[in-house]
């Protein structure tokens, strides 16, 4: 197991590098780590999944609302699938509460027939309208006005962070080597080989992926591509109190715009409730702050779904950044003689779609001549449960006796321990900062934001040597 985050990189040859850790990037690494290949990811953050795979409505879609026949329906339906068999096999915590897409007046009613025709059209065949009573009975505190929904009961609701530590873990667990703290700031080529100028070195490789999520369309200028340019889409959140949880039931989607799919009420795995995300168009790829106005008009809106939700506290907020483009699908481009692929454009379901996305740049990878040698199944992963739906350590006898640091709560709130913590800091990915931390165990992430428990994670990570034993 190879994860390197400061010094000299590695001499060797790779046959494959991937930039970018996002949960795209450790998606295909993982594919790549099934066959006989060496491969290595290099990430400019001191983590995976820090970019805008951290910062999403975590909904693993059904694909219902794609655009019928494009790319991004095919992989949204088929990754789906395969995430959703994943994530049971790997314990990423799913819910299967469904969607209910809500009509509010009569342009939004007449709208309803064409989503259902759209969604049979991406092979979606469960969506069905149903009557206000209906509506309300389901869903009893949704404001007043409501006149029918789409229902689309395939939709859930999923852990991204567990998802993309998941593909990371199985990846390096697999022979992959994971170089963070390692932006690639330079492109070359010599002898057939790529050369990836890092701060800490040079990257060789036979064979090139870009996964570089918002940067996506700058490593492809770089390599000579002017196919698309990334305009980021800023999506505010606001996460409330888990008091809420029970004013919402199913993923609360409004009718879509052109901009996007606009604002939604859904629970989150954790057992809080979210609100959000608004679609703003910037300029600045690192404009991942929270705007009063963002926020104002998120209440306006959810005002209006859940008028009970305003009412409620807000944990916190967040905004992350959408890699939109001037195309309508994603754009993942082989450019065979360059021995390189392009996975860019990957929007507002790439999470849903990251294990499709992956086995597809693989068979583009052979199209381009990569021998990939005989596929293998990978050891199973079995992550840590941070979903609040199946039992978390803390609520487990027999763990308990047998580990009494599970036992050992340090963050209340999130109903942390401090053998979980443990765990998080010796794993095969560790985190490198108290938000990774955060990200593998919920610690600090709840109603108190860390006022109470903040000092104790923080002791613990510092001393996290000592810990690992
Ligand atoms: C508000 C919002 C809501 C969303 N909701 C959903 C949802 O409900 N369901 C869903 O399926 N999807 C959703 N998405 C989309 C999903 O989050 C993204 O499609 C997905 O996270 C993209 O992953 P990625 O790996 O391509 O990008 P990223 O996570 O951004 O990863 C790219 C990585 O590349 C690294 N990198 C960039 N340049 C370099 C370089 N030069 N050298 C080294 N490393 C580099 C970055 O540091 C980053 O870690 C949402 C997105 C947003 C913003």
């Amino acid at each position: 197991m190879t994860v390197t985050t400061a010094g000299a990189l590695p001499e060797e040859i790779y046959d494959v590098v991937v930039v970018g850790a996002g949960v795209v990037g450790s998606a295909i690494a993982r594919e790549l780590a099934r066959h006989p290949l060496r491969t290595a990811v290099v990430e400019a953050s001191d983590d995976v999944g820090d970019a805008t795979s951290k910062a999403n409505t975590a909904i693993l879609h059904t694909g219902f609302d794609a655009v019928p026949g494009s790319l991004e329906s095919r992989l949204v339906r088929e990754g789906q699938q395969r995430l959703a068999a994943y994530a049971a096999e790997s314990g990423i915590p799913v819910e299967p509460v469904g969607a209910l897409l809500v009509a509010w007046d009569d342009e939004q009613l007449a709208a309803l027939p064409a989503l259902a025709d759209k969604a049979e059209r991406n092979g979606y065949r469960d969506a069905r309208i149903i009557g206000a009573d209906e509506v309300y009975r389901r869903e009893p505190h949704l404001g007043p006005g409501a006149l029918a929904a789409l229902d689309v009961p395939g939709e859930s609701i999923i852990c991204p962070w567990t998802t993309t530590l998941a593909y990371a873990t199985q990846a390096v667990r697999a022979g992959v080597d994971l170089h963070l703290n390692c932006r690639v700031e330079g492109f070359g080529r010599a002898e057939e080989l790529h050369r990836l100028h890092t701060a800490r070195g040079t990257v060789r490789a036979r064979y090139l992926v870009n996964a570089a999520g918002l940067h996506s369309d700058t490593v492809d200028r770089a390599l000579g591509h002017h196919d698309f340019t990334v305009t980021p889409r800023r999506g505010q959140l606001l996460v409330f109190d888990k008091f809420a949880r029970e004013l919402v039931h199913h993923i609360l989607l409004p009718v879509p715009t052109a901009l996007g799919k606009g604002v939604l009420v859904a629970p989150t795995v954790y057992g809080n409730v979210l609100l959000g995300p608004t679609a703003e168009n910037r300029d600045d790829r690192t404009a991942t702050h929270t705007t009063a106005e963002g926020i104002a008009l998120l209440r306006e809106k959810g005002r209006r779904i859940v008028p009970a939700l305003l009412d409620e506290e807000v944990t916190t907020v967040y905004a992350g950044l959408r890699a939109a483009t001037e195309h309508d699908d994603f754009q993942i481009h082989a450019h065979p003689e360059q021995r390189y692929v392009t996975v860019g454009g990957i929007r507002s379901t790439g999470l849903t779609a990251s294990m499709a996305i992956a086995a597809y740049v693989t068979e583009l990878l052979a199209g381009a001549g990569l021998d990939l040698g005989e596929a293998r199944d990978l050891d199973p992963v079995r992550m840590p449960n941070l979903g609040e739906a199946f039992p978390r350590p803390y609520q487990r006898a027999e763990l308990i006796a047998a580990d009494p640091e599970y036992g050992v709560l340090v963050c209340h709130c999130e109903r942390v321990s401090r053998g979980e913590i443990r765990d998080a800091l010796a794993g095969p990915v560790p985190p490198a900062s108290l938000d990774g931390l955060r990200r593998r165990t919920r610690a600090r992430g709840g109603r108190c934001q860390g006022f109470y428990c903040g000092a104790a994670v923080r002791e613990l990570f510092v001393r996290r040597a000592e810990l690992r034993g």
